[in-house]
């Protein structure tokens, strides 16, 4: 089985919390800190990484959390805004698994490939995944290191 890359979102691709207001926000049901979320790296070369890394095989993936305490109609209206975001900010990835799930779901659950490659911004979801995890600092020089 070829090796599968995961990307969380909040925090790690999209800087969420930079976003002014983000918990209130959130806490009223608001999406709108989902889709002003700005990138936390240059996702340019990032998809670049990932292109080039799909083509080696490697299957490329998002698993991410949706609104904590929220109910199914937050849900959908924050997956359609991580889903344009992704549309927008990484639209040259085919992403072969994109998983948004219920907050506080362990991400080894959802996923196709436990013994994957996580990068996530918190540390807690690191120590529970059953593969490599890495935090949102090292996504680029990690994935370096694939392509060699
Ligand atoms: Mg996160």
């Amino acid at each position: 089985m070829s090796k599968s890359i995961y990307f969380d979102m909040d925090g790690t691709l999209a800087d969420l919390y930079a976003v002014e207001n983000w918990l209130p926000k959130l806490r009223a049901s608001d999406p709108s800190p989902y889709a002003e979320a700005v990138p936390m790296l240059n996702l340019r070369i990032l998809a670049r990484y990932l292109n080039r890394l799909q083509e080696m095989g490697y299957r490329i993936g998002v698993v991410s959390w949706l609104s904590k305490g929220s109910d199914t109609n937050y849900d959908e209206l924050v997956r359609i805004r991580k889903l344009r975001w992704l549309a927008e900010h990484l639209g040259s990835v085919d992403w072969d698994e994109i998983h948004l799930v219920k907050y506080g779901r362990p991400k080894h659950y959802v996923v196709k490939d436990k013994a994957g490659i996580l990068f996530d911004d918190n540390a807690e979801v690191r120590e529970s995944w059953r593969g490599e995890a890495y935090n949102e600092k090292e996504i680029l020089s990690i994935l370096k290191e694939l392509l060699v």
